[in-house]
Parts: structure tokens; C-alpha cells; sequence
């Protein structure tokens, strides 16, 4: 669907025009809603062929531009949904362990994928270089998009092996990992681990060395990655943090270990190394 959706617009830039987009597929008005709790809510005709998508007017514009791409999905999606309009916790969703669930994800995947298009994004990624916190402000920025709809599509797109977590007053809440990164032994709700700490607001710390087993679910017999952290303080408590494993430098000490095992088959003395 988001493939057919870009295909129309070859010339697509940021940030990407989710309400003109909206028009063009069939999205008659897009209005303010009053309702209690509601973030925005989605009525189409009988036929599914025209819609009205409404957000509550207290929304500010990177929220309200997710929300519209995000009712844009259920629009085009067509998912029957017949539990009233998506709640802030819905346009966050990433689970898909009940019906509900997944297709707020879905819808999510589609909001993400439409205003922050995988080809634009990954070249984003290419130009800012290694992995850095402050990379994530950056792109929210350039995309139009809040500072966690950044943060998951990072993680979505970037070959790297890294997480970028939310630590507000020392509880997580928002972790997400790459592809490439190794199970997380931390999730939303869970305490942070005490190495997350700076009292520089705004200023992202130096990369520094952390327990690898404070973060991640690792199995007592293989060797434990080097994980490298950095955080950005913010001044309500909250704290922006990425974790970062070299890749290519954990692949060559595996295969340093594989051919040091080999070579020394016998329970070694320790001096008779070749
Ligand atoms: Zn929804």
C-alpha cells in the first residue's frame, strides 16, 4: 500500500505533505475533535471511499501530522474498527498480540513508513554517520515527527546494531532495538539501570563503556558484546539514551575466540600457545 503510495509521489520530500497526500487519496476534511481522551478518530462513507479524519485540536503539529497519517492507514488499510477513535496509547502501539493491537500497529507502520520513507530515511542515516543520540532530535526535526516516532524509525532502518531507549525518572519508557542489536532484558515500565545518569541538560555525553548484562538477555556461556552507551538529559526528568554494539569489532573477536579454540584443542598449560 505505502509502496503504491510513493510510487505516485517520485518527487517526495520532507517534510512530506501528509495532508495534501490525504486530500488526493480520497480524505474529504480534516477537522478538530473535542472528545475526552481521543488523539483522532477516522469516519468514512459506506463504500470506504471517501473519509473524514478528525484530531483533537491540542495536538501539536508533529503529533497531529502522525495522527493524520496514522488515520490515513486505517483509511487505506481498510480496517473495520468499531471502538471509537485511536487513543494516544494506539498511536504508540508496536504489539500485535491482539486484534486491536495490530492494527493500531499497523496503522503506526504506515504513518512511520509514509512521513519518514524508508529510501529518504536510510539516506538520512548514510549523511549523519555513526550512531548518535543526537541524531535522533535531528531527524525529528527534518521529518516533522516527534522525538519518538523519530527514535522508532531509526532503530527500523539503520543497519547498525543499536537501541535508543526513554528513561523518565529512572523508569523506562520507550525502548526500542534494531534489527542487528541482541535481545533487550529491558522493557517499557521496567527500572533503569543506575548508569544512567548526567546532569548536563541538552548536552549529549561522551560514549562510555557499560555492563552489557545490565541491558541485555545474554546466556551465561557466550561472551558478553562491548556495549557503549550515551545520553541526552532532558530538563522534565526524561533522559534520551542509545546503546551501541560494533558490529564488525564483536565479529572479529568471535572469530578470534573460534580460532583460538582451535588452535589450542588440549586443556592448555598456558604457555604452550603457537
Ligand atoms: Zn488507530
Amino acid at each position: 500500500m505505502l509502496a503504491a503510495i510513493l510510487k505516485h509521489l517520485p518527487d517526495i520530500d520532507t517534510p512530506v505533505l501528509v495532508e495534501d497526500i490525504a486530500r488526493r487519496v480520497g480524505i474529504t476534511d480534516i477537522r478538530d475533535m473535542t472528545e475526552e481522551g481521543a488523539i483522532s478518530g477516522l469516519l468514512v462513507d459506506g463504500a470506504n471511499a471517501t473519509g473524514i479524519i478528525s484530531c483533537s485540536a491540542a495536538l501539536s503539529a508533529p503529533r497531529r501530522r502522525f495522527a493524520i497519517a496514522h488515520q490515513l492507514g486505517h483509511f487505506l488499510l481498510k480496517t473495520e474498527r468499531d471502538d471509537g477513535p485511536c487513543t494516544a496509547r494506539d498511536l504508540s502501539e508496536n504489539r500485535r498480540d491482539t486484534p486491536h493491537r495490530k492494527q493500531e500497529a499497523q496503522a503506526n507502520r504506515f504513518a512511520a513508513g509514509l512521513l519518514m520513507p524508508k529510501p529518504l530515511m536510510a539516506a538520512s542515516l548514510d549523511s549523519l554517520g555513526k550512531p548518535a543520540i543526537a541524531h535522533v532530535a535531528q531527524l525529528a526535526a527534518h521529518y516533522g515527527v516527534t522525538i519518538e516516532a523519530a527514535a522508532s524509525r531509526y532503530v527500523d532502518v539503520t543497519p547498525s546494531a543499536c537501541a535508543i531507549l526513554f528513561i523518565k525518572n529512572s523508569v523506562v519508557h520507550y525502548a526500542r532495538a534494531s534489527r542487528a542489536f541482541p535481545a533487550m532484558a529491558i522493557h517499557r515500565g521496567d527500572p533503569a539501570p543506575p548508569s544512567v545518569l548526567s546532569d548536563k541538560i541538552d548536552q549529549p555525553t561522551a560514549w562510555i563503556a557499560v555492563e552489557a548484562r545490565d541491558w541485555l538477555i545474554l546466556s551465561r556461556d557466550v561472551r558478553s558484546p562491548k556495549v557503549s552507551m550515551q545520553l541526552i538529559a532532558k530538563k522534565n526528568g526524561l533522559h534520551l539514551v542509545m546503546l551501541s554494539i560494533n558490529a564488525a569489532a564483536e565479529r572479529r573477536a568471535d572469530e578470534e575466540d573460534e580460532k583460538y579454540a582451535t588452535e589450542r584443542p588440549s586443556f592448555g598449560r598456558g604457555a604452550d600457545r603457537r
